[in-house]
Parts: structure tokens; C-alpha cells; sequence
């Protein structure tokens, strides 16, 4: 090492990860120190907010007793061709910059991946989308990680990498001497929480609603439900995801990682075990439903709520724009997001509950309505065409009587979430070999002609078509349902009992 690195050139290489949405690429910073004016150039398609990285770079540098090359620098992100955003390079980029300068030693560098933001004083700051980002190092060979201090947890999730925890960039310079040892965390400290208690046993009486819930967990069908405003649609959604099956591993980390990108994870607890709940607001824009925004684009509701809940609460309020925006991610399970440098893609396989008010001015009793005939009509109207196509079940909630508030305690979420696992795997055994999770993913058509029912359990439909009570499309939903049915019920294919009561959800909600 030199004294004076004013008077050093050379080169400097990092490793580092990028991101562009769910798709990670390994990043080299190349930092080149030769004579010329002074001046610290960046290269490599880089977006607004990485040009900023610049001034956070040279700041920490000379605030952590380093020095700043008075020389002319540049720093190239390779490969050149792919886009890049964020502020996770800073640390990567301050150390190519030191290890041209000779101010590090770089034999501990080859195998290492570095990610960090940088604070002018140094401090080393939380980046989204670790976890994504170092399961792709893994997969690449790296062997080590170095990430900040509070994104520790987060990086221990990935298996076979040595991850190293830095407070800020003179911690990480003194590790690579060999004079420090970096913080990590046992697999002991990463043990979730328990989570949140929502249990069925709180929803007093609402028997059929409560059941018309079990039968969407067991088939992961889209529900709306109707009924004036505090009639308990919220708190019976909320319960959705304790009686839906928790997260196999893969899918854990999967949608882990999207809510590391999104910056949601539980600071210490950020492993997502349990199907994830998202609720946006009915004045949602269309950018935080899908995704998007400058930089690296955020994960929307629809990806938050992946192989999860999505709850729209007052949905006939929300905008016509906004509701068929959803129909993309519902149709292919994923949602591509208009980016600057082209389109980003991020997993979106949700389960959509919907609930409304009967009509615009939701009295707590129907027959108190002050709307006109047309108005209720136009209310729920909006919610009709393609998007309604796709929920299965619809279902209108009263106000208890009596009776129902004197019953018993209910059933919890435990019990009702066996009954809906052994559906699930009853379904998964059926259709699993030609690519189906859920009943719900069952085209129409496969329904109609390879997996047709017995004659007698399509009687009630048939009767249906006749009078014209059901449409076509209804007929498949129908009988989509009565598979869930006869799964619940441990059937090996639904009888007519279950077409029957099938058919008695298609109307249900008031339209
Ligand atoms: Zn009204």
C-alpha cells in the first residue's frame, strides 16, 4: 500500500448483483485511476438514482479516513447492455475505487458478492432485494456475501453462503485486511415469529359465508362478497390466510424475495411462512397495484400478494381502469411492468376477494335504501364483464339474527384448515400431471369434455340452461365449484348434490 493514492493508477474489480425486477444478473465494477483532470465518471447504463451514487461514493470514502483519488476515475458496471438501478452498488463501487488505488487488499475479493448503499459519513444502509440477489450468487458459485448490518437475517436465508454483516465501509476495508470479523447470525435467530392471530372461532354466526370461505381456500376460487357496511366482509377476509395451507419452502422463499424487493419484510423476522394478505385501499392507483415506479421498480399489491390474499375492500368505489388492470395478472399469474429500459416481470398468482356495499349509500338494513332502482343496478354493475368471469363465488351477508349471535363458540382456523389441506392435496393428486394447482386453474374446457361429469350430476345444470337461469360461463364455474365440493366432502368426483348446491352461489352478491 502507498501512502499518497493521489499518485496511484490501476484498476479495481468487485463483485456485486443486480436486479431488474425479479431477474438478477451478476454486476463486475470495474474502477479505472489514471492521470488526467480530475473527475469520477460512471459507465454502464446506469439510471438517475445510480448517478447519484457518485457523491454518496466520494463522501464515505474521505469520511472513513480513506482517500479520494484526486485522478481522473471511472467506474464501469458490466455487462454494459443491461440496465441498472438502485443504490446497492455503492459499496461495491467505493471498494473498486479503494482496491484500485491500493487502500484494500483484494484476496478475499474473488469469491465475495458485495451489496450496500452508502451514507456520506460511510454508514453502510439497508438495500431491497437481497435475498433474490443472493440466491443468484449462490447459484453462480460465490461462496461469501457482505451486506449491511440490518439486511443480515434477510441473507442468512440463503443456504451455502457465508454471509458477513458491515455497520459501515471501514468495517468492510479492515474485514478484507484480515484485522476484522464481520457479524452474522445463527440459523436459530432467523425462527419467525408466530403470526398474527386472526382465528374463524372470533366471526359470530355468518355460517354461510364462513363456509362459502372454506369452500375458496379449498379451491383457491375468487370470491365477492356483498352486505351493508360493518356486517364483518373485512374480518372475515383477514381470516382467509390461517385456513389456507401455510408456504411450502420454494414458495417461502419465492415470495420472501418479493417482498425483500418490495422492502416489506419484518426487520429480523423476514422469512414469509404463511400466505400473505395485502389490502389495498379502494383509491389505489394503478402503478401501486401492478408495480413500477423510477429506479428499481416495486413489486405491486397483485405481486405482495402472491400465492396469497388479495383483499379489495369497496371495490365497486375503485375505478374502471383500475379493476381491469387486474385482469392481466389473474390471466397468466404474473404482471409485466412498463419500465423505462423496456418491461420488468414479477409473479402475481393471487387470490382475490372482493367485497362490496349492495348499493351507493349502505344503510345497515336494506330496506332503509335511498337509492334509485337504476343507481343500485349501475352500483354493482360496474363489477361485471371479464374480471367477474373469473370469481367463482359470490356471497351476500346478512345481519345475524338472533339465533345466530346466541350459538356457539365456531369452529377455529386449525380445524377448518385440515379440512381444507386434504382438499387442496385430493385436487393436486387429480390434476397435478397435466399442470393444475387448484380447482380453480381448471380451463372450462376440461371441465366440459376430458374430466365431464356422470349424466345425473349435470342434471340441475342442464335445467339451469334450459330456462336460461345460468349462462355458459356460469355452468363452468358451477361445476368448477362442485369439484371443491366433493373434495371437501373426500368424493372422487361430484354427484349431483353438489352441481345443486354448486349453482346456488353463481347469483349470490346482488347481481
Ligand atoms: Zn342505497
Amino acid at each position: 500500500m502507498t501512502d499518497d493514492p493521489r499518485l496511484t493508477t490501476g484498476l479495481g474489480s468487485i463483485q456485486s448483483v443486480g436486479l431488474n425486477a425479479f431477474e438478477a444478473n451478476q454486476i463486475e465494477i470495474q474502477a479505472n485511476v489514471g492521470h488526467g483532470l480530475p473527475s469520477f465518471v460512471v459507465n454502464g447504463k446506469v439510471d438517475a438514482s445510480l448517478r447519484e451514487a457518485k457523491d454518496r461514493v466520494r463522501a464515505a470514502i474521505t469520511n472513513s479516513e480513506l482517500k479520494f483519488p484526486d485522478l481522473k476515475v471511472t467506474v464501469s458496471l458490466a455487462p454494459a447492455d443491461l440496465p441498472k438501478a438502485g443504490s446497492s452498488f455503492d459499496l461495491g463501487m467505493a471498494l473498486a475505487i479503494l482496491a484500485a488505488t491500493e487502500q484494500v487488499m483484494t484476496t478475499r475479493t474473488t469469491r465475495t458478492v458485495f451489496l450496500g448503499e452508502l451514507g456520506l459519513d460511510g454508514g453502510l444502509r439497508t438495500v431491497r432485494g437481497v435475498l433474490p440477489a443472493l440466491k443468484h450468487a449462490r447459484d453462480q458459485g460465490f461462496t461469501h456475501a457482505v451486506v449491511p448490518m440490518p439486511n443480515v437475517a434477510e441473507a442468512a436465508l440463503v443456504a451455502d453462503l457465508e454471509i458477513g454483516g458491515a455497520r459501515c465501509l471501514k468495517e468492510v476495508v479492515r474485514w478484507l485486511a484480515g484485522d476484522h470479523v464481520l457479524d452474522t447470525v445463527t440459523e436459530g435467530d432467523a425462527i419467525p415469529p408466530p403470526t398474527e392471530h386472526h382465528d374463524m372461532s372470533d366471526v359470530v354466526g355468518q355460517a354461510e359465508a364462513r363456509h362459502a370461505l372454506e369452500i375458496a381456500a379449498a379451491g383457491a376460487h375468487h370470491v365477492l362478497m356483498t352486505g351493508p357496511p360493518g356486517i364483518g366482509k373485512t374480518m372475515l377476509a383477514r381470516r382467509l390466510p390461517g385456513i389456507l395451507p401455510p408456504l411450502g419452502s420454494e414458495e417461502s422463499l419465492e415470495v420472501t424475495a418479493i417482498h425483500s424487493i418490495a422492502g416489506t419484510l419484518r426487520a429480523g423476522h423476514p422469512l414469509v411462512s404463511e400466505a400473505p394478505f395485502i389490502a389495498p385501499h379502494h383509491t389505489t392507483s394503478t402503478t401501486a397495484l401492478l408495480g413500477g415506479g423510477t429506479g428499481l421498480a416495486r413489486p405491486g399489491a397483485v405481486s405482495r400478494a402472491h400465492r396469497g390474499v388479495l383483499f379489495l375492500d369497496e371495490c365497486a368505489e375503485m375505478g374502471p381502469k383500475v379493476l381491469d388492470a387486474l385482469r392481466q395478472p389473474l390471466e397468466e399469474g404474473e404482471v409485466r411492468v412498463s419500465r423505462r429500459d423496456g418491461v420488468a416481470t414479477y409473479p402475481a398468482r393471487f387470490q382475490l376477494i372482493m367485497a362490496a356495499n349492495p348499493c351507493p349509500c349502505a344503510p345497515a338494513h336494506d330496506i332503509d335504501c335511498i337509492c334509485s332502482a337504476v343507481a343500485r343496478r349501475r352500483y354493482l354493475g360496474k363489477l361485471s364483464g371479464p374480471l367477474m368471469d373469473r370469481v367463482d363465488i359470490r356471497v351476500r351477508m346478512d345481519p345475524p339474527g338472533n339465533t345466530a349471535l346466541m350459538s356457539d363458540a365456531e369452529e377455529s382456523s386449525a380445524a377448518v384448515r385440515d379440512r381444507v389441506t386434504a382438499a387442496r392435496n385430493a385436487a393436486l393428486d387429480r390434476w397435478g400431471a397435466h399442470g393444475w394447482l387448484t380447482n380453480a386453474e381448471v380451463p372450462g374446457s376440461a371441465l366440459r369434455q376430458r374430466f365431464r361429469l356422470e349424466p345425473s350430476a349435470l342434471r340441475p345444470i342442464e335445467l339451469f340452461l334450459r330456462d336460461g337461469r345460468v349462462t355458459a360461463r356460469g355452468a363452468d364455474r358451477a361445476i368448477r365449484l362442485a369439484w371443491t365440493l366433493g373434495d371437501l366432502k373426500g368424493l372422487a368426483q361430484p354427484g349431483e348434490t353438489e352441481v345443486a348446491e354448486a349453482l346456488l352461489y353463481r347469483d349470490r352478491g346482488g347481481h
